[in-house]
């Protein structure tokens, strides 16, 4: 569950809204040359099927910001260009149609520049991500983590009154770090300070299944006191796969509904080759859009069990039997423990079917 939620102010990112009471959001970064469009679209397409709500771009030159058009009306995502150091690229994303901008204020070159910026996106009514990233050096100590975040959320702050002042209230903030304590720190403090939503991340995260423990790790204890209004989980591999981490990190949380495997370990009393079979079922699932939570179980112990508190599932049997559950009931009659996988896949394809039609099921 989670906690209590700060009530922040809400913002929009095309048609996402942010903040002010609403889900929490799932964002990416598109990993191509900006000049493969091609490539960014597809990325996003598959972000978007995974769970995405919100795509990012890099725009590290103009032509980069002319690609924004396109990019967003293939790529089916509202996009946020993130620029860096020159000023003139935001300006030039915001007149291009971009739903938002990510910027570090401090590296933009001035007060000016930070202006321009702004009555960029104030003019089109788009909102400005403050994005605030510790150094890369390891804290030592509770004292030096929490000067840190200290620091961040100062900065943060500093940089937020600064586009208020300048007439424009559509501001989120992110303060990632590698360093899970004073991610924690950071962004406890800024929630207790401000009422501007945070975009939640851990930077540099890693490979996929370390980037997205740590995530997991970092951003759960978060994401449960209520705090995070928008999360990216950033990892060295495609977007669609950090989408589907922040998704089924959601999940867990019971913060957003999805497909969802429930697979026992195995166990010396597996009557199947069961990791394959979960896989598959967990592909199929993904694929056919539908937010059920399946069981996909190797014996008899836990088995019926597992798959009847599912909204559906399998449980492999004694005898070279195994058992179709839906909605807590046995469906049909004990299968072959060859062909009860085949028997989901055609129970899911129907449940698929129907929720295309509308029809409502058991
Ligand atoms: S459900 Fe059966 S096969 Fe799976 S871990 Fe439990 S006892 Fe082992």
């Amino acid at each position: 569950m989670r906690g209590m939620s700060r009530l922040t102010r809400s913002i929009q990112v095309g048609a996402v809204r942010i903040g002010g009471g609403a889900p929490v959001s799932i964002q990416c970064m598109a990993k191509a040359d900006p000049a493969d469009v091609d490539t960014i679209v597809r990325q996003l397409r598959e972000a978007r099927a995974a769970g995405c709500d919100i795509g990012r771009i890099a725009v590290p030159d103009l032509a980069a910001a002319r690609t924004i058009p396109r990019v967003r009306a293939e790529g089916g995502l509202p996009i946020v260009a993130d620029v860096h150091f020159d000023h003139r690229l935001a300006v030039e994303a915001a007149r291009q149609g971009a739903d938002g901008l990510r910027v570090n204020p401090g590296n933009l070159g001035g007060k000016d520049a930070l202006r321009a910026v702004v009555a960029a996106a104030a003019e089109r009514g788009i909102p400005i991500r403050v994005g605030v990233n510790s150094g890369s050096m390891p804290r030592q100590g509770g004292r030096a983590v929490e000067a840190s975040a200290e620091r961040m959320v100062e900065t943060a702050l500093t940089w937020v009154s600064e586009i208020e002042a300048l007439g424009h209230p559509r501001i989120k903030v992110s303060m990632k770090s590698f360093h899970l304590a004073e991610l924690d720190a950071a962004n406890r403090r800024f929630a207790a300070a401000s009422d501007v939503p945070l975009h939640l991340g851990v930077t540099e995260a890693g490979p996929p299944l370390a980037g997205s423990v740590r995530s997991a790790a970092g951003l759960a204890p978060l994401l449960r006191d209520g705090i995070g209004e928008t999360v990216r989980v950033s990892l060295s591999a495609p977007p669609a796969l950090e989408v589907r981490a922040a998704r089924l990190l959601l999940q867990a949380l019971g913060l957003r509904r999805g497909p969802q495997v429930v697979s026992c370990p195995t166990c010396g009393r597996t009557r199947v080759d069961l990791s394959p079979v979960a896989e598959r079922v967990e592909a199929l699932l993904e694929s056919l859009g539908l937010p059920l939570t399946v069981a996909v179980m190797g014996c008899e112990v836990n088995g019926p069990g597992e798959a009847r508190a599912a909204d559906c599932g399998i449980a492999f049997g004694a005898g070279g039997k195994g058992l179709l559950f839906a909605a807590g009931q046995v469906l049909g009659p004990p299968w072959p423990n060859a062909e009860l996988e085949e028997a989901l896949r055609a129970y899911l394809g129907e449940r698929a079917r129907a929720a295309r039609e509308g029809v409502e099921h058991g």
